[in-house]
Formats: structure tokens, sequence, C-alpha cells
């Protein structure tokens, strides 16, 4: 690696993070659009019927960007991250409808945990996997917000690969990850059958429990409780405000994925200071 300052670094991941936002946007619209297309032909497969004509939804990486609303392909310059939407004031150039807020906050929240990434692990492999980390939860999150759907396609190759850099090892042992990620899958699903027990209703999907199971393998199985704490807390306090101020109908099942994803990257960026910071208090140390 050059000899280059680490706010070089840092400034360079900020960047790339933005880019990669852009993308995520794209992934977030459009894999459950192709899922939806796959699971209506295999439906009409398994029926029987006759093949759908109806052509599938736009691909993820060939198609260029457009206007949602009216179709107009985007210029380069509509297209640069944040900025393109900032300097729209957030509508569309030719048919002046709102564009969804949903683009520039993604890009912007890539951009700056990309950056975090790299403060924290330096210009590294550790903090290259990373920023995969943190796309791939970005990705996640998104979809679940929109869809209450977290896809196979994304959690799955999120616990392969925590699996396998864990024989190098990176963040944790091999045998930490195998037993973080069963012990992850099979907290969830615990707390699933025994709050449909009790009260007769889901709490949460099977793509929950894969979920935590992919941040096991990461993170090993001593961070699975203070992550289920911590995604209980961001979630009481963020479905509570959306309550409060009557922007969500407690009657409706709210995605808890993005809460999972969240205290998963607060405790893989933070996760050793606040341990310790919580061992200072309680006198441990
Ligand atoms: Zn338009």
């Amino acid at each position: 690696m050059p000899d280059m300052p680490l706010v070089v670094w840092i400034a360079f991941a900020g960047v790339l993070g933005l880019l990669v936002g852009s993308f995520l946007n794209v992934v977030i619209l459009r894999l459950p659009e192709r899922m939806a297309a796959g699971w209506r032909q295999e439906a009409r497969d398994v029926l029987e019927l006759e093949a759908d004509s109806t052509p599938l939804p736009p691909g993820i990486v060939c198609e260029p960007s457009h206007c949602p609303h009216c179709k107009h392909p985007l210029s380069a310059r509509d297209n640069i991250p944040l900025l393109g939407w900032l300097l729209l004031g957030g509508r569309c150039r030719y048919c002046k409808t709102r564009i969804s807020i949903q683009y520039p906050l993604v890009e912007l929240l890539s951009g700056v945990l990309s950056a975090v990434i790299v403060w924290k692990f330096g210009p590294s492999w550790a903090a290259l996997a990373g920023l995969v980390f943190t796309w791939t939860l970005i990705a996640l999150s998104g979809i679940d917000v929109r869809t209450q759907l977290l896809p196979d396609q994304l959690t799955f190759p999120l616990l392969w690969l925590g699996l396998l850099l864990a024989l190098l090892p990176m963040f944790v042992s091999a045998p930490s990850a195998i037993i973080g990620a069963a012990i992850g899958y099979l907290s969830l699903w615990s707390v699933y059958w025994l709050f449909k027990l009790i009260t007769g209703k889901e709490g949460m999907g099977y793509g929950d429990f894969k979920l935590l199971a992919a941040l096991g393998a990461w993170m090993g199985p001593v961070s699975l409780l203070p992550m289920i704490l911590l995604s209980s807390l961001i979630g009481a306090l963020v479905g509570g405000s959306l309550i409060a101020l009557r922007r969500h109908d407690h009657q409706l099942p709210m995605p808890f994925g993005p809460f999972i994803a969240a205290a998963g990257w607060v405790w893989f960026v933070a996760g050793d200071g606040l341990l310790q910071g919580h061992m200072h208090m309680t006198g441990l140390r």
C-alpha cells in the first residue's frame, strides 16, 4: 500500500460509499421485483399454467437509470450521488415529479458508514470485508423497509462470507463463527415460536433468523445477546417515535431486519469499545 495518510483513505472510502450507494438504490428497488417475477413464474410452472408472457422486470446491472414516473433516462450529471438529487431540488428534471428521499438517504448513509469503516480498520483487508458487510446490510434494510422481506440472495452470501473469513481468521475464529451462526438462527427461531404459541401472531420472519445467523458468523456467539438487546432498544425507540408521530399504525407489522442490521453494524464497529466501557462502569476492570 502506498504511504497515504489515513484521512485520504477515509475520504476515498466516503466517495466510494456514495457511488456504491447509488447502486444499492437500484438493488433495493429491483431485486424484490425480480424475485416476485421469479415466484410468479414458479407458481405457474407448478400449476401447469402457460408461461407468463409479460416481460421480466429490468435487470439490476444492465438497465440504465431512468425516472420511475416519466421513464426519461437520466443524464450523467443527474446521476451523481447525493449532488444530483440536491441540484435538482428533489424533482425529476423532465416531469418535475418528486424523487423519493430514499435515493439521497441511502447514498449518504453508504458514504458515511463506509468512511467510518476505513477510519476504524485503516487501509486493510479487514476494511474491505467491512465495506462489503456494510453495503449488504444497507441493501437488506432498504428492501425490508419497502417490502418486509430479507432476501436469501443477500442473507446467505453474507453468512457464507462470514464463515469463510473465519478460516483466515479475520474477525473471529472458525469455531466461533460456526457456533455464532447456529445460535444466531436458533435464538430468534425460539423467540418466534414462543411468541407464536403465546399470542398466536407472527412477530418476525425467517429472514430475521438468517440475518442474525449471518451476523453471528461474522462476530461470534458472544456478540449475539448484545446485538439482540441493542436491536430491541433501537426498534423500541424508532417504533415508539413513529407511533407517537402517528406515522405508523401499531397494528401493522414493522420490519425488524433494519434494527438487527443497525445493531449488528454498531456492534461490528464499536462492540469492543462498548464492552470495555460497560466493564469499566460496572467495576469489572
Ligand atoms: Zn420524470
